[in-house]
């Protein structure tokens, strides 16, 4: 049974084992997930709910014009909010992205961990026929799919229990990441409003994230699609449904049926870092090989060469199709967890680069000096976080080759005690 931070919703007399259950449930601090399944779909008009007080009251009627406007009937809008209160451990959770700050080799380890992969070997045979169809009509391979299944909720093992409703609610009255929630809160009433799913079975991660593979409300408008047939786009329960959804947003998001998403290289002794970015088949006539062994894949795509701890530990040529990896979460070390979990689901080997974990890393602090010297100097990479996210490392490529250092675009201690010198 989910365990849920839900609060109760307005009842109608639709069930009395229902109500019982409800009340039973009331005392013991969480919902019978499976039992509410009729909220929403039933044409028996609820009591109304008494309005929320307070300033998070009068920020939720704030929301009411722009609902409005957007479709949602008064009654959707009541129904979602009954009795809901901001979510404290939500506001905390806004302070943890544990790919930003764990070594990306932990991060990796634990995204391709022997149990997780034998889940995505198992997931691979049980849905094989589905795979097959949604490569067919997507040309996502299934690679791809079980990937991003297995890092978003673990093939379906966790999904999410937050309400919510409650969750964007909470967001979007903090003002985090600016307007971003506010907008997904309205977009997931017009969910309700379209009967997508029950009012109680809108479950998520505390960022709003639904179903099996941890769609945002927007998301789910603009990519769920209806894969068994059944006439509802249900991300939350149909695997099939959540799969070929997954599918459908890396097509849209420029995913190129011929190409891989990249693959795990070798350089050669003496490698010139000449070529930022070019074909896979240029790149084998550059010298680079399969780490481990054999000839890269024969494609014109292009690729571009990644280093995720540096040029000392193992090396990547990634295409645009691991942009569209980063399209479902920017971060680096998401995307490679999502290709290299889903390589290893069908059947691929473990990385076999060695990552530098004996060698000096930067501090958060250390790194945020980095990211205030790479600005001052004109190579702007935002404002200073301490994470090494996609801009610092273009910031960094562009220092090392300013200087002739081998441009991986990795800070370490060595780079920052150059700046330090360099700038006395
Ligand atoms: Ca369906």
């Amino acid at each position: 049974m989910p365990l849920s931070t839900q609060l109760p919703t307005p009842m109608n007399a639709f069930t009395p084992l229902r109500t019982l259950l409800r009340a039973a449930t009331l005392v013991a601090g969480f919902t019978l997930a499976g039992c509410a399944t009729l909220d929403g779909y039933t044409a028996t008009t609820p009591p109304s709910p008494a309005p929320l007080r307070g300033e998070f009251g009068a920020f939720v009627e704030g929301l009411w014009p722009e609902a409005r406007a957007k479709g949602v009937s008064r009654a959707t809008f009541d129904r979602a909010f009954a009795g809901i209160q901001p979510d404290p451990s939500v506001v905390a959770l806004t302070r943890k992205q544990s790919e930003f700050v764990q070594p990306i080799w932990a991060y990796l380890n634990s995204a391709a961990a022997p149990e997780r992969v034998a889940k995505g070997k198992a997931a691979a045979q049980k849905y094989a026929d589905v795979l097959a169809r949604i490569e067919r009509q997507y040309g996502v391979p299934r690679s791809a799919v079980l990937g991003i299944w297995g890092m978003e909720t673990n093939f379906g093992s966790f999904t999410g229990g937050k309400d919510v409703i409650r969750s964007l609610a909470t967001l979007a009255h903090e003002g985090y990441r600016g307007d971003f929630f506010r907008n997904e809160l309205v977009v997931a009433l017009q969910i309700l409003e379209e009967r997508h799913i029950a009012r109680d079975r809108m479950t998520g991660s505390w960022a709003g994230a639904m179903g099996q593979t941890q769609f945002m409300p927007s998301s789910f408008m603009k990519y769920a699609v209806d894969f068994d047939g059944d006439g509802r786009r249900d991300i939350w329960n149909s695997v099939p449904d959540a799969l070929a959804s997954t599918a459908n947003y890396l097509k849209q998001h420029g995913w190129q049926p011929a190409a891989p998403w990249g693959v795990e290289v070798e350089m050669p002794h003496n490698f010139r870092f000449v070529h930022r970015r070019q074909s896979l088949a240029q790149w084998a006539q550059s010298g680079l090989k399969r780490a481990g062994g054999g000839a890269l894949p024969a494609s014109s795509a292009e690729a571009y060469l990644f280093f995720p701890a540096g040029v000392r530990g193992p090396a990547f040529l990634l295409t645009d199709n691991f942009i569209a990896i980063k399209a479902y979460n920017s971060s680096d070390a998401y995307a490679l967890g999502v290709a290299h979990l889903g390589d290893r689901s069908v059947g691929g080997p473990a990385l076999a680069g060695r990552w530098p974990v004996t060698e000096p890393h930067l501090t958060k602090q250390q790194t945020e000096e980095v990211q205030r010297r790479l600005n001052a100097m004109g190579f702007d990479n935002g404002d200073p976080d301490g994470r090494i996210g996609t801009k610092t490392r273009e910031a960094v490529r562009r220092y090392q080759e300013k200087y002739n250092l081998i441009p991986d675009g990795y800070p370490t201690p060595a780079l920052l005690e150059r700046m330090r010198l360099a700038s006395n």
